[in-house]
């Protein structure tokens, strides 16, 4: 049973201006998210109001300092009373009552408004759907849809935010009219994407939902049913995708790169003799999609590198011995900063979780976790910023301009790979006995490993 109370605890500055509205002679309602909130015993985002007055005549009751006009084409006007900054926005629909702009709202539980005289307004029984847990377009939901598209995925969004169900009408519309979403501005279905995807209840929503997805994600479409034919995956790949995207920590970055992280897997896939599948080289093609993913979705440039960036390093965490796996971390904190590391680790943990049991990589994943904070508190060296030499120092052994650099560059990897300790005098005689002289002419006897990307990985590409 959902829990269930009442204790609208409205804001005195919300209370201030829904008086002043009605004093004036105007309806004045807190409707939408707030109230579903406040029903769900949830703190409410934003306190949103709805009223008789036009934007104008609401306008005009407050000191025009204090009165955020942006909206005014939409109906809207945003005041800002006792530091609190509230929507007020003119009863939608040609009715120009409350009945009727609650009608026009996407979903039972959003159409609900609350009014200090009144009290709960719910003609579409929102709070009964909140009890049941039960996800429902207000009316018919094709209509709804037809309306605007994005209410679609909407559905979707609160359904996994909340964990709940959604009602069987509601369901089959979502199916059916899906393609609706070819209609919607990239940057909604962007952000009601996301808010899916970070939600508590999104696993089961995938599964059920997939279609959907691939209307503006046509490149999932490959993953539904495939049967990867490997003995390390015991589920179809969009099984497997919607576990790890269930596993992985909530976040945008986390939750988009686990979507994505195996997209490229379709394209990649051989067999060998024994009928066993292989996915070679998948996590660079699935990086690539993943890119183009993101840029039709309008994605701001820090997301979409970096969840691209972890979708084609989602392989590369070391197995192994301990020192093995220090030196690999150690490189991917130096190549990509201790953040996109520790999202790496957490990636991959993810990533078990939709495999066959393998006790032996999950504490693989737990020592390298250890590995990372033991890393970064000990403040390890990872970039030129933090190396014992600068370059005027190597100015004085003669090397300049490019030399000089390559020089540097060299240094970090060997304090990197902890062949070299970081300080000056060690950096310098390193640096004469093993590296290429200022004048390019090799004195290098054995150069060491390098590879400077994110190390090796075991597996053949299978996971
Ligand atoms: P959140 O907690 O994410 O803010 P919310 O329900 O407040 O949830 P908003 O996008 O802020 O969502 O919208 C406020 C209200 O406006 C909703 O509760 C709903 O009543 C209505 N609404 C918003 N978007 C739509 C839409 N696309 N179609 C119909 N009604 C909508
Ligand atoms: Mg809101």
């Amino acid at each position: 049973m959902i829990p269930f109370n009442f204790d609208l605890d409205v804001p005195e500055a919300v209370m201030a201006l829904l008086s002043v509205l009605s004093a004036h002679g105007f309806e004045a309602y807190l409707a939408g998210g707030c109230v579903r909130d406040s029903l769900m015993g949830r703190a409410p985002r934003d306190w949103d109001v709805a009223t008789s007055a036009s934007p104008d005549q609401a306008a005009a009751l407050f000191p025009a300092h204090d009165v955020i006009g942006t909206g005014i084409k939409h109906g809207t006007i945003m005041v800002l009373m006792h530091g609190e900054a509230m929507e007020v926005t003119t009863f939608r629909g040609p009715a120009g009552s409350l009945e009727d702009d609650l009608s026009r709202r996407d979903l039972t539980v959003n159409a609900m408004a609350w009014g200090p005289e009144r009290g709960l307004v719910d003609p579409f029984d929102g709070a009964g759907d909140i009890r049941r847990g039960l996800i429902r377009a207000t009316g018919d939901p094709d209509a709804r849809f037809r309306e605007d598209g994005l209410r679609v995925l909407r559905a979707l969004r609160f359904a996994s935010a909340f964990g709940w169900s959604i009602e069987a009408d509601t369901a089959a519309a979502i199916h059916r009219d899906r393609e609706l979403l070819l209609g919607v501005a990239p940057e909604r279905i962007q952000v009601e994407l996301t808010q899916m995807l970070c939600g508590p209840g999104v696993c089961p929503l995938l599964l059920e939902y997939g279609d959907v997805l691939a209307v503006p994600m046509p490149e999932l479409t490959p993953l539904f049913g495939f049967d990867q034919r490997n003995p390390h995956h015991l589920m179809e790949l969009w099984g497997h995708t919607a576990a790890v995207v269930n596993a992985a920590p909530p976040e945008p970055v986390l939750r988009w790169a686990a979507l994505l992280h195996d997209i490229g897997k379709p394209d990649r896939f051989t067999l060998d003799e024994e009928g066993i599948g292989y996915f070679y080289g998948h996590a660079p093609r699935s990086a690539e999609i993943a890119e183009d993913v993101m840029e039709r979705l309008r994605f701001d440039n820090a997301t979409s590198q970096r969840a691209t960036l972890l979708v084609a390093r989602h392989e590369d965490l070391p197995w192994g011995s301990v020192p093995h796996m220090r030196r690999t971390i150690r490189r991917m904190m130096s190549a990509h900063g201790p953040e996109a590391t520790a999202q790496l680790i957490a990636l991959r943990r993810a990533d078990m979780a939709g495999h066959a049991p393998e006790p032996e990589a999950l504490a693989a994943c737990g020592r390298a976790e250890d590995l990372l904070h033991e890393l970064q508190e000990e403040g390890a060296c990872l970039t030129l910023r933090d190396m014992a030499v600068r370059g005027g120092d190597l100015l004085g052994m003669g090397y300049e301009g490019r030399a000089l650099g390559a020089a540097l560059a060299f240094l970090l990897e060997a304090v990197v790979d902890e062949r070299v300790p970081n300080e000056r005098e060690a950096l310098m005689s390193y640096l004469r006995e093993h590296g290429e002289g200022p004048r390019g002419r090799s004195t290098c006897q054995s150069g060491g490993p390098q590879d400077t990307g994110a190390g090796p990985s075991r597996s053949a590409g299978t996971s």
